[in-house]
């Protein structure tokens, strides 16, 4: 592919807002007959809104993806600080993933993928943002939610999921997930490094049974 398409690619999705209003610039004082000039626009629209929608979700589950969380994440962390407003980051991992992938084949996987994606964006607040992180980890960002209130809405997912039996070709199938979060804003200068606690919380959790919800 041509370099300069390439590069057009690599543009952060937060840029594209821009781009779309630039475009509606050129075509306004495009010459283009007047009948045919909402045609025009309606397409632009169009290929934006589909090239936009794409960039920013996961194709599999149907989840915002890991670069709309970089950007979102970003966003809120230096909200947080700014305003001394609480911010919480939560890693959702599915327990024994590969298990589920070997004994019922890769589909089923992806239809678990699919379902706690579903089960994620059901049970949380409208203002939480849920992300597929990776392979089967999942972020959560909970604006205005500090330690200890992020800890009742995630350990109350645990819990769901832990009781919930997913039917698929005839296999039910049960699973749990571990859970690490971190809140501490004070303490961090970096969006990542408030995601390395979360992540170390995560660890803890693996490391101590799995299925639990661990604050760090
Ligand atoms: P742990 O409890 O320590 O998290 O164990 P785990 O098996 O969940 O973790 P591990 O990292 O060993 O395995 C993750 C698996 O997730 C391996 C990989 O094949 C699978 N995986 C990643 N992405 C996808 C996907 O899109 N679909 C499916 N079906 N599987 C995926
Ligand atoms: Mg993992
Ligand atoms: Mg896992």
């Amino acid at each position: 592919m041509d370099s300069k398409y390439l590069n057009t690619m690599n543009i952060p999705s937060e840029l594209l807002d821009e781009i779309q209003h630039n475009i509606e610039e050129i075509i306004s004082n495009f010459d283009v007959p007047t009948d045919n000039k909402m045609d025009v626009i309606r397409k632009i629209n169009f290929i934006y809104s589909q090239s936009k929608y794409l960039s920013i979700t996961d194709e599999l589950t149907g989840l915002y993806n890991r670069r709309h969380f970089e950007s979102n994440f970003e966003r809120e962390f230096l909200r947080a600080k700014r305003y001394n407003s609480n911010l919480s980051v939560a890693i959702v991992d599915i327990d024994f993933f590969k298990q589920i992938n070997d004994k019922y084949g890769h589909l089923t996987g992806d239809f678990v993928l699919r379902e706690l994606a579903f089960i994620l964006k059901d049970s949380l607040r409208k203002t939480d943002m849920v992300f597929r992180y990776g392979g089967e980890e999942f972020a959560i960002l909970l604006t205005e939610t500090d330690s200890e209130q992020s800890l009742i809405p995630l350990e109350r997912l645990r819990k769901y999921i832990e009781t919930k039996t997913f039917v698929k070709s005839g296999n039910s199938i049960k699973f749990t997930v571990s859970i690490g979060v971190s809140s501490n804003i004070i303490e961090t200068n970096t969006p990542n490094e408030l995601l390395e606690l979360a992540d170390k919380a995560l660890y803890k959790a693996k490391n101590s049974g799995r299925n639990q919800v661990i604050a760090n």
